[in-house]
């Protein structure tokens, strides 16, 4: 177990098993942005302002002025015999 203040990496799944659409809306996403001439990038998921960090990054490399703002989910599904309902990628007969 974990102490206090700490993540204790052996129970936190990185991508974790779903069954359907509510669970995947419920996994928390990560974010980031990155400049497209260079792939250098900042992680925005604890709130900092990404134009910010691109105003910065274009003062250093004039040349570089376009970015992307990435949001990334990781999960995990286990097929079964029979499609979870109203999962994504849910197959027709
Ligand atoms: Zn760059």
């Amino acid at each position: 177990m974990a102490e206090e203040g700490t993540v204790d990496v052996v129970t936190v799944n990185p991508f974790p098993e779903i069954k359907n659409r509510m669970e995947l809306d419920s996994i928390p996403s990560r974010g980031w942005i990155e400049c497209v001439n260079c792939i250098e990038s900042q992680d925005v998921t604890d709130g900092r302002d990404p134009d910010e960090w691109a105003l910065e990054h274009s003062a250093l490399y004039p040349s570089h002025q376009r970015y992307r703002i990435v949001s990334q989910v990781n999960f995990r599904v286990v097929p079964s015999g029979v499609a979870p309902s109203g999962f994504v990628g849910e197959r027709t007969p």
